[in-house]
C-alpha cells in the first residue's frame, strides 16, 4: 500500500492483484480439510498384486485452474514388482492428465467461440488475471469443433417443429425448404504453428507467413421459404469433407429434425461440382437450382471483358443473357455465348469457361418455372445469413481457425 488511508479503488486493486493467490490458499485450505484421510494415507494395498505400499516422497502436484495455482504435496505409492505407480489423491479430486485444468480450458473455449483467439486471450486475462496459451486456446477450439456436427448446433426437435409448422399453417402450398449449399475459404492455423512460442511479437511475425493459408470451409443454411418472407431454420459451417456437408442434411432428416415430407426440398448451389454430386447422392428428388446471383457474377465479366469500354453493348448484352437465364434455356443461354466473336484471348478463355458451365448445370437453370413453383431462384436472401456467418465469424481480422 503506498498510502496509510487507501481508497476503496486502491484497496480493490490490492486485492484484485492478489485474487489468485488469495483464492489458491483458500482452495488448499479446503482441499486439506476434505481429503484429509487421502492427504496423509501412510499406505496403499496394490490393485494388482494386494502387497502393501509405503507412501514415497513426491513433488507437489501443481495445478492452476480459474482460482489461482493450487500445490499439493500428495503422497505416491509405487508397486516394483507390477511396474504400477498410483497417487490417491489425484484420483480423489478427479485430477486430469492434461496440464491446464478443465475450468480454465471452458473459459478459453467459450471465449474462442465468440471473438478472435488474440482477444479471447486478452479478455481473460483481464478479467481473471489468468494467460491461456495460444497454443493452449487453438488446441481446446480444435478438440471441441471436431466432436461438435450438425445436430450439437442444431435447435431443439420441438423448436424446429414449431418453426416448420408456423411456416405451413395456412398455406394452401407446402412451404419450400431450401438448403443453400456453399463453400467460404477460411484461414486457419497451419500445423506447424502449432506448439510454437506463444510471445506476442513472435506470433505476430510468424503470422505473417501464415497468410495465403486457409482451408474451404464448407456448410449451408436451411431456410423455410415462402412469398411472404424467408425463415432461417438451421446453419453450419466446418472445415470437413465434401461427404460430411453432403450428408449433413440426411443427419437432420434421420433426426427428425426436419421431415422430408415436411415441405419441398430444394437446394441452391453455384457451379462447384462437389456441391451436386453430393446431392445428386443424398436428396434425389429435390429441386437442383443454379444460383441465379451466380450466374449473373460470370455473366457480367464475359461481358466486361468482350466489350469493355463499349458500356451500353455490355449492358444490352448481359441483359439477354439473364432473360435467356431466367426463362431457364440453358442452350438458348449457351448459343448467345457460342455466337460471341471473343475480342481477345482473354475474353475467348472466359466464354469457354461458361459455356461449359452452362453444359454441366444443364437442368439447374429454370427460374421462371422455379418462381412459379415458388422455389427462390438466388441465394440473395440467405446470402445476409451466410455473410453473417460464414463472413463475419470466419474471416473476421486476427481469426485463426
Ligand atoms: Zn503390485
Amino acid at each position: 500500500m503506498p498510502d496509510d488511508a487507501p481508497s476503496l479503488e486502491e484497496l480493490t486493486h490490492a486485492v484484485l492483484a492478489m485474487r489468485q493467490e488469495l483464492t489458491g490458499r483458500i482452495t488448499e485450505a479446503l482441499v486439506a480439510q476434505r481429503q484429509a484421510h487421502v492427504l496423509h494415507q501412510r499406505t496403499l494395498t496394490c490393485p494388482d498384486c494386494q502387497r502393501l505400499l509405503p507412501a514415497r516422497p513426491a513433488p507437489p502436484r501443481t495445478g492452476h485452474p480459474l482460482v489461482g495455482e493450487v500445490a499439493l504435496a500428495r503422497p505416491y505409492f509405487y508397486c516394483i514388482p507390477c511396474q504400477q505407480g498410483v497417487s490417491p489423491l489425484d484420483d480423489a479430486l478427479q485430477l486430469s492428465e492434461r496440464r491446464t485444468p478443465w475450468d480454465r480450458q471452458k473459459a478459453g473455449a467459450r471465449l474462442a467461440a465468440a471473438v478472435p483467439f488474440e482477444t479471447a486471450q486478452e479478455l481473460l486475462a483481464e478479467l481473471t488475471g489468468l494467460a491461456l496459451s495460444d497454443h493452449t486456446l487453438h488446441a481446446v477450439a480444435g478438440e471441441l469443433s471436431h466432436e461438435v456436427g450438425v445436430l450439437e448446433v442444431s435447435p431443439p426437435t420441438a423448436e424446429m417443429a414449431t418453426r416448420v409448422a408456423e411456416r405451413a399453417a395456412g398455406q394452401t402450398w407446402r412451404p419450400v425448404l431450401v438448403w443453400a449449399i456453399d463453400g467460404a475459404f477460411v484461414p486457419t492455423r497451419p500445423e506447424q504453428a502449432k506448439g510454437q512460442a506463444t510471445g506476442r511479437r513472435r506470433t505476430r511475425a510468424k503470422r505473417a507467413h501464415w497468410e495465403g493459408e486457409g482451408q474451404e470451409a464448407k456448410g449451408f443454411r436451411c431456410s423455410l421459404v415462402d412469398k411472404a418472407r424467408i425463415v432461417q431454420v438451421l446453419s453450419c459451417d466446418q472445415v470437413c469433407t465434401d461427404a460430411d456437408v453432403g450428408a449433413a442434411p440426411k443427419h437432420v432428416q434421420a433426426a427428425g429434425l426436419i421431415p422430408e415430407d415436411q415441405g419441398r426440398w430444394c437446394v441452391i448451389g453455384d457451379g462447384a461440382k462437389w456441391i451436386w454430386t453430393q446431392v445428386k447422392a443424398l436428396f434425389p428428388t429435390a429441386v437442383q437450382i443454379l444460383d441465379y446471383d451466380h450466374c449473373r457474377e460470370h455473366v457480367h465479366k464475359v461481358g466486361g471483358l468482350q466489350f469493355g469500354e463499349e458500356a451500353a453493348k455490355a449492358q444490352a448484352w448481359v441483359e439477354s443473357m439473364m432473360a435467356r437465364l431466367f426463362w431457364g434455356d440453358g442452350d438458348w443461354a449457351s448459343e448467345g455465348l457460342e455466337a460471341l466473336q471473343p475480342r481477345d484471348h482473354q475474353a475467348a478463355e472466359e466464354i469457354r469457361k461458361r459455356i461449359g458451365f452452362l453444359r454441366n448445370s444443364a437442368g439447374r437453370v429454370h427460374d421462371r418455372a422455379a418462381r412459379k413453383g415458388g422455389y427462390p431462384i438466388g441465394s440473395g436472401g440467405i446470402e445476409s445469413a451466410n455473410t453473417c456467418i460464414s463472413h463475419m465469424r470466419l474471416k473476421r481480422s486476427g481469426a485463426w481457425w
